[in-house]
Parts: structure tokens; C-alpha cells; sequence
């Protein structure tokens, strides 16, 4: 089966401004990685925009047109000190979400076995009421809610293997036992959320990791606590956060994974959702700070997506 990639020109024009690391650079340097020949079996579509009524599942209606009339005409307009609107950022952050609900209406269909949504702005730490931490939309809950309320998939998971807790999706999901949240994150670290003890009604799992773990911390934490309780949830869609900002060379924290890791905890939620939930699978870039690790441990996951 295909693997399909979504992503959309407008993506490149939210600009935080010039000191700002969630910059264009990001999904440039993710792109041309994706342009070696290996990637040519890739399936590329243009992202649509979100339709209103998709984000409003996760978002007030109020909230989302409040943000967008805040996209200034020129400039920057700052939601808080670390997240940051400039002209392009209504366009990028409607894009974003509407990849994910796109990838996850393909495959669906059918279209394709599963899906990568090069996107930018990010969006795991948007609470439902509260844009925060260089995240407009959440577009993983937004895609997950799609998958439920549209077609009817039952039980929908989300897998973050980003450095930073998922607050925002979090939020969005722990009082709903048809929704299921897991992470991996360093901690302490930003936005400070994340505890063991943080459970929803049993349907949140957080793998907090402690500042320098690698490799084996990570699987660990995989093979040993998310992988069983996301299988024992039954999922019939699994979508991942995928950030990459656990990597060694990452600015912004001190997890040290490499591109392997990506690509094995990549095989190994391709294995569970092939085992439970006839491979269905989207995943949708979140955070990566440093350009070349990114691109390459993007590179990864996207070939382990597509791998036989
Ligand atoms: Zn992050």
C-alpha cells in the first residue's frame, strides 16, 4: 500500500519572526529530505483547509474565529511570549489541521495504507480553549475527532514520541474513554504537564522520561507501557504526534534518541495498527528543532511508513 504526504506552500508562510526556532527552515529542511529518490513512491497532495466545523470539535467556535480575525496584516501579533502569529498564519494553521483530516479521510477510503502530514504551525500543545507553546490548531485532536464523529471509528489513539508533553491533546481527550492519549516525554521539561499520575478516566498514559535518556529508555517505555495499553484500548485509527525533538542534536532539550529510534517506534506502531486496526495510520509533524536532525530523522520515519 501507498503511503501518501501531505503538505501545503502555505505552511511556509507562518513566520514567528527571525529569532523564532519553530521557523519555515523546519518544513523545508523536512521536505528536502523527502525529496530523494527513495521518497518517489510517495503518493503528495496539497493540504486542504480545515473545514470550521472539523476544528470546532476540538475548539470553540469562538476561540477559532477570534484567532483568526488576531492574524495581523503585517508584522506579528503574540498569543504569548512563545507563540506567534505573522500574515500567514491563519492560512498555515487551516492547512495544517486540514492535512490531518484530509490524510485521515484517505485513508479511510482506502486511498492509501497510511499517511505523513508535513505541516507547520504544530499543534499537540493547543488546549481546546487555549493556543499555546508555537501551537495554533491541534491538528492531531482535530484528525482524531474526524475519524470518530465522520467515520464512525469507535476508539481513536494518539501516539506523542514528541520531547514535549502533549498538554493541549491532553486536554482535549482525558474525559472521553472513546479517545486515547500516550507519550513519551522528557520531565521536567515544558509545558510541565505530563506525570504518571495524569490518567484521565484510564485513558491517558504519559511515559515521562528523564532529561538525557536514549535509546533504551525510550523502547522501554514503548515496549513495556505504551505499546500494551494502546493495544489493549483496541484502536480502530491511531494517529501519531510525530516530533522530533528528542533527538541528540535537538536545541531544546536534552533527550539523546537518534534516527533509529524514530524508525523503530515508527515499525512498531505500523505492526500494532496492521494487528488491530487494519494498518490505519496518520501521523503529523510536531516539533524538531535542529534542521539536519530533523530532516533526517523525518526521513526515517516517513521510509519506515512506507516499508513493506
Ligand atoms: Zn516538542
Amino acid at each position: 500500500m501507498t503511503t501518501l504526504l501531505y503538505s501545503h506552500e502555505a505552511c511556509l508562510d507562518h513566520d514567528p519572526g527571525p529569532h523564532h526556532p519553530e521557523s519555515p527552515d523546519r518544513l523545508r529542511a523536512v521536505l528536502a529530505a523527502l525529496a530523494a529518490d527513495e521518497f518517489a513512491p510517495l503518493l503528495r497532495r496539497e493540504a486542504p483547509r480545515a473545514a470550521r466545523e472539523d476544528i470546532a470539535r476540538v475548539h470553540p467556535g469562538d476561540l477559532i474565529d477570534g484567532l483568526l480575525a488576531a492574524v495581523p496584516k503585517s508584522g506579528h501579533v503574540g498569543i504569548d511570549a512563545d507563540t506567534i502569529m505573522s500574515p500567514g498564519s491563519g492560512e498555515a494553521a487551516l492547512r495544517a489541521a486540514g492535512a490531518v483530516c484530509a490524510a485521515v479521510d484517505a485513508v479511510v477510503a482506502g486511498e492509501a495504507g497510511n499517511a505523513f502530514c508535513a505541516v507547520r504551525p504544530p499543534g499537540h500543545h493547543a488546549e481546546p480553549r487555549r493556543p499555546m507553546g508555537f501551537c495554533l490548531f491541534n491538528n492531531v485532536a482535530v484528525g482524531a475527532l474526524r475519524a470518530r464523529d465522520v467515520h464512525g471509528c469507535r476508539r481513536v489513539a494518539v501516539i506523542d514520541f514528541d520531547v514535549h508533553h502533549g498538554n493541549g491533546t491532553q486536554a482535549a481527550f482525558e474525559s472521553d474513554p472513546s479517545l486515547f492519549y500516550a507519550s513519551t516525554h522528557q520531565y521536567p521539561l515544558y509545558p510541565g504537564t505530563g506525570s504518571r499520575g495524569e490518567r484521565g478516566v484510564g485513558n491517558i498514559v504519559n511515559a515521562p522520561l528523564p532529561p538525557g535518556a536514549g535509546s533504551e529508555l525510550f523502547r522501554v517505555a514503548f515496549t513495556d507501557t505504551i505499546l500494551p495499553a494502546l493495544a489493549a484500548f483496541e484502536p480502530d485509527f491511531i494517529i501519531i504526534s510525530a516530533g522530533f525533538d528528542a533527538h541528540a542534536d535537538d536545541p531544546l532539550a536534552s533527550m539523546v534518541l537518534c534516527e533509529g529510534d524514530y524508525e523503530w517506534v515508527t515499525r512498531e506502531l505500523k505492526k500494532l495498527a496492521a494487528a488491530q486496526c487494519r494498518g490505519r495510520l496518520v501521523s503529523a509533524l510536531e516539533g524538531g528543532y535542529d534542521f539536519h536532525a530533523l530532516g533526517e530523522s523525518a526521513a526515517a520515519h516517513v521510509r519506515a511508513l512506507m516499508a513493506a
